[in-house]
């Protein structure tokens, strides 16, 4: 082999010591993080788990005592830290990490199981659309949120689902995207929630012809680097190499793009010597972008990484999804 074919190594174990001692930082930005701790658990989880590491690295038990600790008693859903309201994309986060540990979900029992999905349900407004919590953001993030969660709890209902989807679909636009609400910018990130949505209710023939939105999502393909943006104009990150690839991987379209430049450019963006990756190559590493560029890796060639496969609508290990039964109704 050449110096040019250079093979880029893929730093397993620092990552793993990286996603561990996220929580031992302690550092001033992890205090400040608290809104996101949530978040950042399902990251981390979906890191190790991916990467074949999860029983070893992380305590079960006091992952889930820190779950059930963040529940709200007032509302009936999760908040992102102990005492904090719940809100939609915690409640989200802890049901993924929940099931990939409990695929009964018997830790949670059946009322709090019932009080969760009345407390999503709570959210959607009239027209289809969904808030994260009672104050009143709403977002397409919400609405994939929001299918998402009932699907694993097992309660996604016809009249739930057909104003959401009639409101997802309100948000495609002429370039075949997808924005946070109707006649809102195309965004990388809305097109996976719209499409995820989408594919979590069994809603996709509802896109006659995804031509148009397969071109625009292969288009976020930034040459030379081989990394992915969200919009036009705007530099890669490696983010969405998660958002921009399941999209594409849930079309069936993943070869649409260049998937070994996208390989590299994640593998770049590695901190080689703490482990962690960042959005670009040498910039400060975090949970989100490790997450996500793990996940990224997983989509293009799981075996090869000797990963875990990863289903690309729900952001969590096949061997888990495939357990429990898919809306076809
Ligand atoms: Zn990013």
């Amino acid at each position: 082999m050449s110096e040019t074919e250079e093979v880029k190594a893929f730093y397993k174990e620092k990552h793993i010591a990286f996603v561990v001692d996220q929580d031992s930082h302690r550092s001033f930005e992890y205090w400040l993080s608290e809104h996101l701790r949530m978040n950042g658990l399902y990251w981390g989880v979906v890191s190790l788990v991916i990467m074949n590491a999860l029983e070893d690295a992380l305590p079960q038990n006091e992952v889930i005592d820190y779950i059930l600790s963040c529940w709200d008693e007032k509302t009936g859903g999760f908040g992102a830290f102990p005492k904090h309201d719940a809100h939609i994309l915690s409640t989200t986060s802890a049901l993924q990490v929940l099931k990939i540990y409990d695929n009964e979900l018997q830790v949670l029992g059946e009322e709090k199981k019932e009080q969760t999905a009345q407390f999503i349900k709570g959210l959607q407004l009239s027209d289809g659309s969904f808030q994260g919590d009672r104050f009143g953001e709403v977002d397409t993030r919400f609405i994939y949120t929001a299918m998402l969660s009932l699907s694993l709890l097992d309660e996604l209902t016809i009249e739930i689902t057909d104003p959401a989807i009639k409101f997802v679909m309100a948000c495609q636009n002429f370039d075949g995207a997808f924005g946070m609400l109707p006649g809102a910018e195309s965004h990388a990130a809305q097109v996976f929630t719209c499409i995820g949505a989408l594919a979590v209710t069994d809603n996709l023939h509802l896109l006659d012809d995804d031509t148009k939105l397969g071109n625009w999502l292969s288009e976020r393909q930034v040459l030379p680097s081989g990394g992915l943006n969200g919009r036009p104009e705007k530099l890669p990150d490696v983010c969405y190499s998660w958002w921009v690839l399941s999209s594409l991987a849930i079309l069936k379209k993943k070869h649409w793009i260049d998937l070994q430049k996208l390989e590299d450019f994640i593998l770049e963006c590695q901190d080689s010597k703490d482990g962690g990756i960042g959005d670009r190559p040498d910039n400060q590493t975090d949970i989100y972008h490790t997450c996500f560029g793990i996940a990224g890796l997983s989509l293009i060639d799981f075996e090869k990484y000797n990963f875990k496969e990863i289903d690309p609508i729900y952001c969590m290990p096949t061997e888990v999804t495939k357990k429990f039964r898919k809306w076809k109704k």
